[in-house]
């Protein structure tokens, strides 16, 4: 029996060697083929004229190449040029830096080879000529005979990066799969859903998608895959979400807010906003029903989060449970350690910290301390999970920052003991149009509401070369009494030679630039007890400056810091870039964020002007996920989402709000997916699950 779970080795024409290729690319069996999509599509039915095409247009030509020729300019460029020609008018075809582009293209024009090329056309700008266009680095295939008409004479897909497969040997590969295995696919969505929303089925839509039979089909197969891939993971997301409220039997708190909030007043200088105030609220009648609480507490850097993690953990003490905070970073850790114990000790609550650094002898006392209930408050990094922490009673988890945890860890954590209410914390990182499909099996509150009097912080891009400048405008900040960060630029390859980089840099700084200063370093490789030190100095005023790594990425909380100076800001990612900004502008002094950089690429530049124009988390998160693409955004490893195969967030909006009603509407009907028609969609959530876990452990 033939079967789209069979071994891609199974298909004739592909051998081991072909097989390891594929695996590169993630493809296993010959289900994975089918599902790898085309993600663009070109009509090849008729092709424009090199004649009629004008600079601005996206094209594709077809031609035979007749000339090659590469040059270097003064600046030491190398310029590659083919001319191809259909008939009698020609475009150049450019490549910069490529010089070993000549050769292939040489032996093209030798054979005269056919050709189909892709681009974006151009004026001619090197050598001025205005009678020839140009497209500089093309996209092109030869496509030589083509008798099977797979690469010609229709709308051919276009796959993704292949890995040293030729787009080519890929269609043919996908045909034959879908020419013998056909009957093997299978239609996972419940034909009622399929009628109401008048999809194509499974079998047409996957034809369509590799091979359409005209733009309608295509248009009608993608948006059927699309409805798919959203369907699915809505009704995972909302099968949890029914377990979330109906099956599992929470620990039922009585809460007054009347109390709580005189509490809180006592011991916080200062009043909270309303978003605060609603927040605490919308948990305190979340956790008085006696069902589990799975709250999202969502809002942008400096919002003020800690305070309603303050409010939820008064809760469960005061109802004689235990809370867990759990941190990122240890070096966030110990921020909220101290922040806490400031607070709550004066109540008489025990606070204490769990990080993985603590030596054997520690950890020991701290888990009996934990076992007997003596502790009320732990925080902690993810060690905290790791090491198995056991509670006498623990009652309320609550994650910061949970964009940095896989989102299957949260669940981790919230099983042990039993069942305790959920709270997950997060700034920006995740649009507001993305929160419902990695987070619609929880309840949000979202903070959308600055603390008042703060000051918008005044964000300028400078080039290296202006780096006295910074530095003279910093001293003068500095001279008023404020403090300075000073991040290092990024370094990817280790961890080692960041915090190389961070000790050279701060060497200089204090050496150098600043020797009247006091001059901090700060970076992943240190123990936690010196970071924890110098964390401390610089809160209490004893450093300046803070030359640092990303590690004061997320949290860190200095209010009187108000200028931090990005060096090469260009190698971080927008989020990253919002993260770092958020240190400063906690106070009521006048802030600053200086990027220095010299970007090399669009894109680099593209992250620059948004920062100087924007402080809005919401909007940066959108343009970093138009930037980067979902998958990138999420950093598969980290979060646990799985990449859309052919779904786009943005482009596809209004289809995920139509999956997630039907899917939650149907989850209401059948919630344990026992209905005959509801098999095969209880298999792709297998499936997909499967993906999800394998993503986590990697
Ligand atoms: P987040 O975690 O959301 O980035 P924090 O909880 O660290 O923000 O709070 C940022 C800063 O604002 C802290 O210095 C905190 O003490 C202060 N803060 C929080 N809430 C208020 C408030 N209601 N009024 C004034 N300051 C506040
Ligand atoms: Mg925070």
């Amino acid at each position: 029996m033939p079967s789209l779970t069979d071994p891609l080795q199974s298909l004739k024409g592909i051998g081991s060697q072909l097989s390891e290729k594929l695996a590169k690319l993630n493809l296993f069996t010959l289900g994975d083929l089918l599902r790898h999509y085309p993600h663009r599509w070109e009509d090849r039915s008729r092709f424009p004229r090199i004649a009629d095409v004008r600079p601005g247009d996206s094209v594709t030509l077809r031609g035979i190449v007749i000339a090659t020729t590469t040059r270097y300019t003064r600046a030491r460029l190398s310029i590659t040029e083919a001319l191809l020609d259909d008939d009698g008018s020609a475009i150049k075809l450019i490549w910069i830096n490529q010089p070993f582009m000549e050769r292939t293209f040489r032996a093209l024009a030798t054979a005269r080879t056919p050709i189909v090329v892709y681009g974006q056309v151009k004026r001619d700008s090197f050598s001025g000529s205005s009678y020839i266009y140009e497209i500089q680095n093309p996209e092109w295939e030869e496509i030589g005979e083509d008798t099977d008409n797979l690469s010609t004479n229709r709308i051919v897909p276009i796959y993704p990066a292949t890995e040293g497969i030729r787009q080519g040997r890929l269609r043919k590969l996908i045909f034959a799969t879908l020419q013998t295995y056909r009957e093997e696919i299978e239609d996972c969505l419940p034909p009622r859903v399929i009628l109401n929303h008048r999809l194509v089925g499974a079998r047409n839509a996957v034809e369509n998608i590799h091979f359409p039979e005209s733009e309608p089909a295509l248009i009608a197969a993608r948006y059927r895959l699309v409805f798919e891939e959203f369907f699915v993971l809505q009704t995972l997301l909302a099968l949890r979400r029914r377990e979330n409220c109906h099956d599992v039997q929470g620990i039922q708190f009585k809460v007054s807010l009347e109390e709580l909030n005189a509490q809180i007043a006592q011991i916080v200088p200062f009043q909270l906003t309303r978003a605060q105030q609603r927040a605490i609220a919308e948990i305190a009648q979340n956790i008085s029903t006696g069902r589990a609480m799975n709250r999202l507490v969502q809002g942008d850097v400096g919002s003020g989060k800690t305070m309603v993690a303050l409010g939820a953990m008064l809760m469960a003490v005061q109802n004689g449970y235990q809370a867990a905070l759990m941190a990122p970073t240890e070096i966030l850790a110990q921020q909220h350690t101290l922040g806490l114990e400031r607070l709550l000790e004066p109540l008489g609550i025990k606070v204490e910290v769990a990080l993985g650094s603590l030596t054997a002898k520690q950890k020991l006392a701290l888990r009996e301390r934990l076992l007997s209930g003596e502790t009320q408050v732990v925080v902690g990094t993810h060690a905290l999970i790791q090491e198995g922490m056991d509670f006498a009673r623990l009652g309320m988890v609550i994650i910061d920052e949970q964009h940095r945890f896989g989102v299957l860890q949260r669940q981790a954590l919230a099983r042990k003991g039993t069942r305790p209410h959920l709270l997950v914390m997060t700034a920006t990182p995740i649009p507001r149009t993305l929160t419902m499909t990695l987070y619609g099996d929880l309840d949000v509150s979202v903070l959308d509401e600055l603390p008042p009097g703060r000051k918008p912080i005044k964000t300028h891009w400078r080039t290296p070369d202006k780096r006295s400048l910074v530095y003279s405008a910093t001293q003068k900040l500095i001279e008023e009494g404020r403090q300075a960060y000073i991040v290092c630029s990024l370094v990817e390859e280790s961890e080692k030679l960041q915090a190389k980089s961070a000790t050279q840099l701060a060497e200089h700084i204090a050496k150098s630039v600043f020797p009247q200063y006091r001059v901090g370093l700060l970076h992943g490789q240190m123990k936690a007890l010196e970071k924890e030190t110098i964390m401390a100095q610089f809160k209490a005023r004893e450093l300046d400056i803070l030359v640092a790594t990303t590690v004061i990425e997320v949290g860190i909380d200095v209010p009187n810091a108000s200028v931090i100076i990005i060096e090469d800001a260009d190698r971080f990612g927008l989020a990253q870039l919002h993260q770092l900004r958020g240190r400063v502008g906690r106070g009521e002094h006048a802030s600053y964020c200086i990027l220095v950089s010299d970007p090399k690429t669009a894109d680099g530049q593209a992250r620059m002007e948004i920062m100087t124009e924007t402080q809005d988390g919401f909007r940066i998160a959108e343009e970093d996920l138009r930037l980067r693409g979902p998958g990138e955004f999420f950093g598969t490893r980290q979060s646990g989402m799985p990449e859309f195969a052919i779904a786009d967030i943005f482009q596809d909006m209004a289809i995920l709000q139509e999956t997630r009603e039907t899917a939650f509407e149907l989850v209401e009907r059948d919630p344990e997916l026992a209905r005959p028609e509801h098999q095969p969609l209880s298999k792709a959530i297998d499936r997909l699950k499967e993906r999800i876990g394998q993503v986590h452990v990697s």
